[in-house]
């Protein structure tokens, strides 16, 4: 090793899922969304003016930050928005998870969270799931320095109850608890009622699934507004501007047009639960799902060979070769005709 090599800050980093570059293929790997963005964002994209782009943009993003407040009947103090609920995530471990003590999630989650934390060297556990991949509530009982999971948790797509979540607040008023809600639009209920009585909760949300919006990094965080200035006070000691002009005003569009939102999350379920139907009757299980996307396991079938035979008909899937879901695959929710092709490869290949 060089010298200067002793000095640099080493991290294993998160890989994403692949993103061929490639027209013919059924992409059901990173959980985007199969339906284009509201009729509105496509609107505001062609009346954008490029001159605009000589100018910063607004630091404090003021006017999605209000479509966001407005949206969830909260106050702008309670928002905070970034690059994609990545950065959110990011600056929030930066933010909040500054103890000797280990930051608790799940041994099944997303996969960022123990990469956020080696990079900012924040000790962390993380407590089993149960068989059935729901959380073993009492775990996170013990003392600790801060608790972050996703609900619907991914990769599982399995829902934690409200009265779960009030459990683990319950038991943890001393440290931030972050509850990720990637998936929450797609049947879930959400933890925001929760924000009246714990002032150490917050909620993370993205655009990048139910809204269509995977290109353009939008999410946002809402809690209470003390713990929101904190976040914003990291933000402004790291890049000011976050927020580019284009995602300022397309996200804007986005969170004014509820209609088409509402259609395409509806669409998704309904795609959701007939493919849950299918895939049940080739004999393949898996965690009831209210995210956009299945995490099944084939009794007969190793996952790994289901995954390079989908692959090689240029079928995306996702597979994690980690303990416990190495059987697994990760299927995203497409349009139901892309759902139908890779149900008639299975049909095919298991004949
Ligand atoms: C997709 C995902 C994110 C990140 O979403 P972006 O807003 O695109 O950065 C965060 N958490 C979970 C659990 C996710 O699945």
């Amino acid at each position: 090793m060089n010298n200067w090599e002793q000095y640099v800050r080493k991290v294993t980093p998160y890989v994403p899922g692949e993103q061929p570059n490639s027209t013919n293929m059924i992409k059901l790997n990173t959980n985007e969304n199969p339906y284009p963005p509201s009729p509105k964002v496509l609107e505001a994209l062609s009346g954008f003016e490029a001159d605009r782009l000589r100018l910063y943009p607004d630091p404090t993003a003021s006017e999605l930050v209000q479509a966001l407040a407005d949206y969830h009947g909260v106050n702008p103090e309670n928002v905070f928005v970034g690059v994609g609920s990545d950065d959110v995530l990011a600056m929030s471990f930066l933010t909040f998870f500054n103890s000797d003590k280990p930051i608790l999630f799940p041994d099944i989650t997303y996969s960022f969270y123990d990469v956020w934390a080696e990079l900012f060297r924040i000790p962390y556990q993380r407590p089993e799931l149960n068989a059935d991949f729901s959380m073993q509530l009492s775990d996170y009982y013990q003392e600790n320095g801060g608790i972050v999971f996703p609900n619907p948790n991914a990769p599982t797509g399995l829902l934690e109850s409200i009265s779960a979540i009030e459990d683990i607040l319950a038991h943890n008023k001393e440290v931030i608890v972050i509850v990720d809600e990637a998936y929450i639009d797609f049947g879930g209920a959400t933890a925001l009622p929760l924000l009246q009585q714990y002032e150490n909760l917050m909620v993370v949300r993205t655009f990048s699934k139910s809204r269509s919006l995977a290109g353009m990094r939008i999410g946002y965080a809402i809690g209470n507004a003390k713990l929101i200035q904190y976040l914003n006070d990291a933000k402004y000691s790291f890049n000011s501007y976050t927020m580019n002009q284009t995602s300022l005003a397309l996200g804007m569009a986005s969170v004014l047009d509820q209609e088409y939102f509402e259609k395409t999350c509806a669409q998704i379920i309904e795609t959701r639960e007939w493919t849950k139907q299918e895939l049940a009757s080739l004999g393949f299980t898996f965690p009831d799902s209210k995210a956009n996307f299945i995490f099944a396991s084939h009794p007969d079938n190793p996952a790994r060979d289901l995954f390079a035979a989908l692959r090689k008909e240029h079928i995306y899937v996702r597979y994690f070769d980690k303990p416990r879901i190495d059987n697994y695959l990760r299927i995203t929710i497409g349009t139901k005709e892309e759902m139908q092709i890779l149900i008639d490869f299975f049909k095919d290949y298991m004949k």
